[in-house]
């Protein structure tokens, strides 16, 4: 099914101690090991793929549907009305462990959680044109 082992497999498959906070049969959740918050929570498809874009519609679906029921589960014991949904591929893009995760980390009214060096630049409408195209026609 997957490309790749990684200590998160090893995790999913009861060889290394977690605090698991969900399972079904395609998807596992437990609290980060450094978490920026309590409640700072991985998503993990059982898949073992190592990024996003090559994961199975099937995984994506199974993902897709329990990430929000997580969400609301840590905010309601966490106390937090706020959080943000990472999730990082390659090394350069801040990805650590190679098989893909969702990060869920609140955002507690102290400060604690994700805090970002944000850096934008206004969008260049010309070439924005020409990428929105080429997304569509990739994904019609
Ligand atoms: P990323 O940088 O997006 O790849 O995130 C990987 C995350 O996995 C980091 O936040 C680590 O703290 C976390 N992590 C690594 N090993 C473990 C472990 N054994 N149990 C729980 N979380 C882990």
């Amino acid at each position: 099914m997957g490309d790749d082992q990684s200590i998160f497999s090893m995790i999913i498959e009861g060889e290394i101690p977690c605090h698991k906070v969900y399972e079904d049969d395609l998807v596992f959740a437990f609290l980060d090991i450094n978490p920026f918050s309590p409640g700072h929570t991985l998503v993990v498809p059982k898949e073992s793929t190592r990024t996003l874009d090559k994961l199975s519609d099937e995984s994506a679906e199974a993902l897709g549907r329990v990430l929000p029921r997580i969400s609301r589960a840590i905010l309601r014991v966490t106390g937090a009305e706020e959080f943000n949904v990472i999730q990082n591929n390659g090394p350069n893009a801040f990805q650590s462990v190679f098989h893909v995760h969702f990060h869920i980390i609140p955002k507690m009214k102290d400060g604690r959680g994700l805090t970002f060096p944000f850096k934008s630049s206004p969008i260049d409408h010309e070439e924005a044109e020409k990428l929105a195209t080429s997304i569509r026609e990739l994904l019609d």
